[in-house]
């Protein structure tokens, strides 16, 4: 599991972003997979969300994971909300002790948001599509508006995902990227395109108000690394999910 530096100082908050070992799935999905969609076992999976509880200390039948349809839609989480609920949406936000939030990935960016004063955390699910809606940035005005987050108080970290390097695209993606005003996150490697999402992302999160200091990205690349990592596109599209957890304890 990999700690946010931000985080870990943190007071009162539970976080990780989970890696592909240590669980008891069976290849392709071996073995920390913590996605029911995707062809595993079911029993596989339940065991593994068992055994990631036990480790970060929460109630498994609290967690709130997300049907993702690469949207900008952001839940706020009520009390009665866990484990069942999975809500269609790519952003989730509590201000709830005891309630986890979490993003499953397997190139997409997950995001961590934390706002230590008024005491709030989210999860969000950001891949390209996210990024080109600005997902980020509507998670902290939704904060904002739920929980009256100061963007200059939140903590920001982003998980582990595709990077520049492995990100290859098309003309038309190329051309929504351009479309969508985020030109600068295209580079071009010997006739190839590539995209950078993570710096989508980090500008945004600068545009919403966030502090540089504020903001952290992890940077290990999941298609660079297959061996610690689910990547979809490095693996062809069948493979397990990796996870970004937050939890107010
Ligand atoms: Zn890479």
């Amino acid at each position: 599991m990999i700690l946010s530096k931000l985080l870990a100082e943190a007071e009162g908050l539970s976080h990780a972003f989970t890696e592909r070992q240590g669980g008891g799935s069976t290849l392709p999905y071996a073995s920390l997979n913590l996605a029911y969609h995707v062809g595993d076992d079911a029993a596989a999976v339940d065991a593994n969300h068992v055994l990631l509880a036990e480790r970060l200390g929460y109630t498994p039948e609290r967690l709130v994971h997300m049907r993702q349809v690469h949207s900008d839609r952001i839940v706020r989480c009520t009390p009665e909300m866990g484990f069942e609920s999975r809500p269609e949406c790519d952003a989730l936000m509590t201000d709830l002790e005891g309630q986890p939030l979490m993003v499953m990935i397997a190139d997409c960016t997950p995001v961590l948001l934390f706002d230590p004063r008024r005491r709030a955390v989210a999860a969000v699910h950001a891949g390209r599509a996210g990024a080109l809606k600005n997902i980020v940035g509507k998670t902290v005005a939704a904060m904002h508006d739920a929980y009256g987050s100061d963007p200059a108080d939140l903590l920001a970290v982003l998980g582990p995902s595709i990077g520049r390097c492995c990100y290859e695209i098309g003309p038309e993606v190329a051309a929504e990227v351009e479309a969508a005003g985020c030109g600068t996150a295209l580079s071009f490697r010997d006739g190839r395109r590539y995209l950078d999402v993570n710096a989508i992302l980090l500008q945004q999160l600068e545009t919403a108000g966030l502090p540089a200091g504020h903001i952290e990205n992890i940077g290990s690349c999941t298609a660079c690394r297959t061996d610690r990592f689910f990547s979809y596109r490095a693996e062809g599209g069948t493979t397990g999910r990796q996870a970004g957890i937050i939890m107010l304890k």
